[in-house]
């Protein structure tokens, strides 16, 4: 990723892609105290379009306030800078990470005078899954890692640090055969997977965590938006136990990269299937919340006009 030619915009300046680095004592390096997002940009019949990229934003901020990280760029500085990354960068279909993280002033907890830095790489990112993945989705592992407890991290920032718990997790699951892992807080409640919010689908009802051990995901918002004010579908915020996500109709997960993704399969046990939904490994049905869900989001992200388009216009921002 590091060895190609582009544009990185780093604390307001455009540099050479091989050109932006950073000092070994960057002090975020050493201690995982920074935050970041990921964003969106689509292309589709309007032309290229970031993906709520107010509210990424306005969520860095807030992961930067919350962690006590003064921030030398406002939101509006911020969102030009991702617009021009992708001019800058010639992209269509974009992921941008921009990353807030602390200078190499000094080393140590106690360090003082630290400077902020702001980082906005942007590359290439059409389809994450292929359509057929997205169709037939993933098969989780419950994690013996619990996530993280609302008393020893802020669940609400998107930091750093946080993601080396995600990897603990994430990695025991993938080595043991599995696609994601579903990680629980510390009381044993579902909290999300690895990198994405979890839903499951009951009785018609869709429910899911309510923010506490996780992330307050900008692609959960959406879905519930979606579910609740095109489908009619309620959506319910609440605690829940893993074997109201066995005992689902359906479960997805939804995040900025994995868009929305069918979980098929927890701990071997075949979601939805009581109600006899396609054996795991098969596409899901055409007509389940979950695909109906999958196309809304396609369509509102891509800037195709449709009824989520009609209501959700504004959540896109033109490059
Ligand atoms: N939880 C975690 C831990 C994540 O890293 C992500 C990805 N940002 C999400 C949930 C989903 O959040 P979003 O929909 O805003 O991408």
């Amino acid at each position: 990723l590091h060895d190609r030619d582009g544009w990185i915009w780093l604390d307001g300046d455009w540099l050479p892609w091989r050109e932006a680095r950073v000092h070994a004592l960057t002090h975020s390096l050493h201690y995982g105290m920074g935050c970041f997002e990921g964003v969106r940009a689509y292309q589709g019949p309007g032309g290229t379009h970031l993906f709520r990229v107010a509210e990424h934003t306005r969520r860095l901020l807030d992961s930067a306030h919350a962690l006590d990280i003064p921030l030398p760029f406002d939101a509006d500085t911020l969102i030009q800078a991702q617009r021009e990354s992708l001019a800058r960068n010639a992209l269509a279909n974009a992921y941008l990470k921009p990353t807030v993280f602390l200078g190499a002033e000094g080393l140590g907890l106690r360090a003082k005078g630290l400077t902020t830095h702001v980082m906005l790489p942007a590359w290439d990112l059409g389809d994450y899954v292929s359509a057929q993945a997205a169709a037939i989705g993933l098969r989780a592992l419950t994690s013996s890692w619990a996530r993280h407890h609302v008393n020893i991290s802020l669940c609400r920032a998107k930091t750093n640090g946080h993601y080396v718990n995600s990897m603990l997790a994430l990695n025991t699951a993938v080595k043991a055969g599995f696609d994601e892992t579903i990680m629980l807080d510390p009381e044993g409640y579902v909290a999300e997977a690895s990198a994405a919010n979890v839903f499951l689908l009951r009785d018609g009802e869709l429910h899911t965590p309510e923010v506490t051990s996780c992330l307050e995901g900008i692609t959960r918002d959406s879905v519930i938006r979606l579910a609740r004010e095109v489908l009619g579908i309620p959506v319910v915020e609440r605690r829940l136990t893993r074997d109201a996500l066995y005992l689902a109709d359906e479960a997805f997960v939804t995040g900025t990269a994995a868009e929305i993704l069918p979980l098929r399969e927890l701990d071997g046990r075949h979601i939805g299937g009581r109600a006899g939904a396609p054996a795991v490994g098969e596409p899901i049905a055409h007509d389940s919340v979950t695909a109906r869900l999958q196309r809304l989001y396609r369509d509102v992200t891509r800037g195709v006009p449709g009824p989520a388009l009609e209501a959700f216009g504004d959540w896109l921002t033109p490059a």
